[in-house]
């Protein structure tokens, strides 16, 4: 059967499907996987999901190859979509970050079974997949969250129906159909990844509460992480953070200027991994200052740093308590919140630095956004007390510039993180110039860390007695 021939046999097996759920008209008007009614979407993916597990490994493996190009070549489309409907972000850095969760996220090779073999012959541990997972996406990381999700959740064989943030749902529609079209296209079957055109909070707890849903994955702030844990079912939940990075004096200061920059500047940090205040030990702290400055930074005044609080801060974060920012201006370009306070600053304004006291809100509170705290303290050891206490035990993300192996082990193993980065910008936690794969679901408050393919995964045992130990 040549591919235009599978094409059209699967797309009239998805019409005959859809009209045995009563689902002609989903199917037929928005998109493959795009429904008015989450009950819909879930049913469509169950049926996906019996399919794909009567399908072979090589096929789904080039099901996530496909995905893997198409995502690619409609990037640019998307980034700029995505950045149109959302208003937050930059969309060349969103081009970048698509690429490097693409690329990165694993793929079927991450789910890798486990043998034990002993006088009593064999044991076979394999991951086996969920069934249909849930999953619910923010709008900071609207599109390489549903890819890396896709990819991870799909190469471990099961199908996922997300309900996107409302406010990025039209871009979100548009790649579920996309990514539907290239499942289709390497022999898979439609509705392995399905949504809603019209997602809600309440649709989301409707999702929660499904029986068809095997686990939740929850992508977002923590009000959504709260109510997922309340669900009764098993979640894996990627919350807030408030990433701290320590500054001591035997940092390379050129090398640190430049990376807290870049990583607190990509995509107007609205990556929950990106720096979001620097402590700095006081004896070097004004030469990172100048290294910032020549990259990109660009240093408020006392009165500007007032102002600007006032502006983007809705309820102030302090020692104890996460705060709130105001979400006008998360994601909003360095110039745009400066102009808002009267102040002009070249466009190539990457970050706005702002030097502030200990308990100050901007230091305590995740703002998303490019305007950057700095507080000076005496020694390293006090730098790291106060990081610890800021990160508000979230255990998500901490960064360090430091040539001093005591200090970067202590910080590492004190701050109890999913992911600690040494030396680098935030996004190398990623696999953006630092080893490792990618994933834009970073699971602390369950524990699972950076998420791949085997985490969405069901661990299946198999013994053999007595025989099939070979040596
Ligand atoms: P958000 O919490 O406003 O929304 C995230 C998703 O949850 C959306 O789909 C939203 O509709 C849904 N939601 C929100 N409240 C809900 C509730 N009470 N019940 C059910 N669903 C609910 O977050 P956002 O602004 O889209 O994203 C930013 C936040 O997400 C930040 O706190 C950031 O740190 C966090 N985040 C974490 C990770 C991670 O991997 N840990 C990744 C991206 C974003």
């Amino acid at each position: 059967m040549d591919n235009l021939e599978q094409n059209i046999r699967q797309l009239v097996e998805e019409v005959v499907n859809g009209m045995n759920l009563n689902l002609k008209n989903d199917v037929a008007g928005k998109g493959i996987g795009v429904y008015s009614n989450i009950n819909h979407a879930i049913d469509a993916a169950e049926l996906a999901f019996n399919k794909l597990n009567k399908i072979s490994l090589e096929t789904r493996k080039g099901i996530i190859a496909n995905i893997r190009k198409v995502c690619t070549e409609n990037n640019t489309f998307m980034s700029k979509m995505a950045q149109e409907e959302t208003g937050l972000g930059r969309w060349e850095d969103k081009v970048l970050k698509n690429t490097l969760g693409i690329n990165k996220t694993p793929g079927v090779e991450d789910v890798i079974p486990e043998t034990f073999s002993d006088d009593h012959g064999l044991t076979l541990v394999e991951h086996a997949p969920y069934g249909v997972i849930g999953s619910i996406t923010p709008t900071t990381n609207s599109t390489i969250t549903i890819i890396s999700n896709a990819i991870g959740m799909i190469a471990a064989g099961n199908s996922v129906v997300f309900n996107p943030h409302p406010a990025a749902k039209k871009v979100s529609c548009y790649l579920i159909n996309l990514l539907n079209r290239a499942i289709i296209e390497a022999g898979g079957p439609a509705n392995l990844v399905t949504c809603i055109d019209e997602p809600t909070i309440e649709s989301a707890k409707e999702l929660m509460s499904h029986k068809k849903i095997a686990i939740m994955v929850v992508t977002g702030g923590p009000a959504v992480v709260k109510t997922a844990m309340n669900s009764g079912k098993k979640v894996i939940a990627a919350g807030p953070g408030n990433p701290p990075v320590v500054v001591d004096e035997t940092a390379d200061l050129v090398k640190a200027g430049k990376a807290i920059v870049d990583g607190a500047s990509f995509d107007n940090n609205l990556i929950c991994i990106c720096e979001k205040e620097i402590i700095c030990v006081a004896s070097v702290a004004d030469r990172l200052k100048e290294e910032m400055k020549k990259n990109g930074a660009y240093e408020l005044n006392e009165d500007q740093i007032k102002k600007i609080t006032a502006l983007v801060i809705s309820e102030p974060g302090g020692p104890g308590n996460e705060g709130a920012a105001n979400k006008k201006y998360v994601g909003k370009n360095a110039d745009f919140i400066a102009k808002e306070i009267g102040l002009s600053v070249p466009p190539s304004t990457r970050l706005l630095l702002c030097e502030v006291g200990r308990e100050h809100p901007l230091v305590w509170t995740e703002q998303l956004m490019p305007v950057m705290p700095l507080v000076r303290v005496k020694d390293v050891d006090t730098a790291i007390d106060l990081a610890v206490d800021c990160e508000h035990g979230f255990r998500h993300t901490a960064i360090m510039h430091s040539l001093n192996i005591e200090k970067l082990s202590k910080m590492a193993r004190v701050m109890n993180c999913s992911i600690f980065i040494k030396n680098g910008p935030s996004y190398a936690g990623l696999g953006f110039g630092g080893a490792g794969f990618a994933s834009f679901t970073i699971a602390s408050p369950t524990g699972e860390g950076v998420t791949r393919a085997r985490t969405f995964t069901r661990e299946r045992r198999c013994t053999l007695v007595d025989f099939f130990r070979i040596i």
